[in-house]
């Protein structure tokens, strides 16, 4: 009987759990008997109590639930190979030898690193005596299937990645409510967002508020030269009538010479356009809540995948991460996944701005310049 694992790994993002309780069920109904790994790599080098059994009944309720609720954490002790090593000997001490990660590039850059050493982790633990070569011997390859949890879609080869679309709506929830103060006063709000290398967040959320302008570390603002190019559209706006301005700053955004373009920068350029202007950094709260509809399905749909990955990989099978490409669930080699998402921070870096939004999905290219262009 084939036992799969399933653990989430990383930030947590609303999501996580429909994921969790899509393995867990897909692979009851394929005859597997399914584990939870809690506290993320932390549970694989414990074991013991945090490597569970799951029932049927035990992710009943968990679809619509924020965060995750079989744990996430930081493990430094992953990322040696004696960490490794030990989380091996649990797995097998269990009889597992296939894992459903659901995390961020890190997260699944670990999982594929621990997939590569297997064979010789087993080696060495039959060398030290913790088995024998019998005992080892059904469990020779490691089973390693990628699902992306992140808020910020960062991740590069799939459309959204589980919790993004959660992480938006509130954003714009929020952004809605700053709205209605900000027209009563005629003030102008820089909303500060999530999204480190990424500015898929402030992007979408810019367009669905109707924000008059935002930055974004993909296209970095010219510097010194960017304070006046915000002020002439705000004050664009303000001659056409607007009552309020939104100015929605993702948290890596930059200007052309890699200095952070902060919050209070951007607030300072409209004072001095003489609006009345505050900051609001939404925070944590873009994590939390329930899952939207949207990272409902897709993380039921892409856990059943991933379960059905699972029972059809061979081990000459790059491990798969699936995504989702125009509204299809496909399954791509993690790895590339990994790279090419890598490949848009270094492009950032070299303070190539134009490789970096063409690495980025065709559609946010476009929007970004129909956008940036009002
Ligand atoms: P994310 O998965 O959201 O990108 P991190 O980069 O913090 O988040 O990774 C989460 C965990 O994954 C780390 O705490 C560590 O245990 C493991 N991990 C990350 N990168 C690696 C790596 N290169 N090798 C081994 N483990 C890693």
């Amino acid at each position: 009987k084939k036992k799969i694992a399933v653990m989430t790994s990383g930030g947590d993002s609303p999501g996580m759990n429909s994921a969790v309780r899509a393995v867990v069920r897909a692979g009851i109904y394929y005859g597997c008997d399914v584990y939870a790994v809690y506290e993320g790599y932390e549970g694989l080098l414990k074991g013991g109590d945090l490597l569970k059994k799951m029932e049927w009944q035990d992710v009943r309720g968990w679809l619509s639930e924020g965060g995750t609720l079989i744990g996430t954490a930081r493990c430094m002790e992953f990322r040696e190979r004696w960490g490794r090593k030990q989380a091996a000997g649990n797995l097998i001490r269990e009889g597992i030898d296939a894992l459903v990660v659901c995390g961020g590039d890190g997260s699944l850059t670990g999982a594929d690193l621990f997939r590569s050493e297997w064979p010789s982790l087993v080696k060495e633990l039959v060398e030290d005596g913790t088995f024998t070569e019998e005992q080892v011997e059904p469990y020779k390859n490691l089973t390693i299937v990628g699902l992306v949890g992140s808020i910020d879609n960062d991740m590069s080869g799939t459309d959204s990645t589980i919790g993004a679309y959660s992480a938006l709506e509130r954003i714009c929830e929020m952004v809605d409510y700053i709205d209605a103060t900000a027209k009563s006063h005629s003030r102008a709000f820089v909303v500060e967002v999530m999204g480190r290398h990424c500015g898929w967040l402030a992007l979408m959320a810019g367009i669905a508020t109707a924000a008059d302008y935002i930055f974004i570390p993909e296209r970095a603002a010219p510097s010194g030269e960017w304070q006046k190019e915000l002020q002439r559209v705000c004050q664009a706006h303000r001659e056409k009538g607007r009552r309020n301005n939104t100015v929605i700053v993702a948290e890596g955004a930059l200007d052309d010479k890699l200095n952070p373009i902060t919050s209070e920068q951007v607030k300072d350029a409209l004072i001095e356009l003489g609006l009345d202007t505050k900051i609001t950094t939404l925070g944590h709260v873009q994590r939390g809540g329930t899952a939207v509809a949207h990272d409902r399905w897709l993380a039921t749909l892409q856990g059943v995948d991933a379960v059905k990955a699972v029972l059809e990989m061979t081990p000459d099978t790059p491990s798969p991460l699936i995504g989702i490409l125009e509204n299809k669930i496909i399954r791509m080699p993690l790895m590339e996944s990994v790279k090419l998402t890598k490949s848009v921070a270094d492009a950032i870096e070299h303070k190539d701005f134009d490789k970096a939004i063409s690495l980025r999905d065709s559609e946010f290219i476009e929007l970004y310049e129909n956008f940036i262009s009002t």
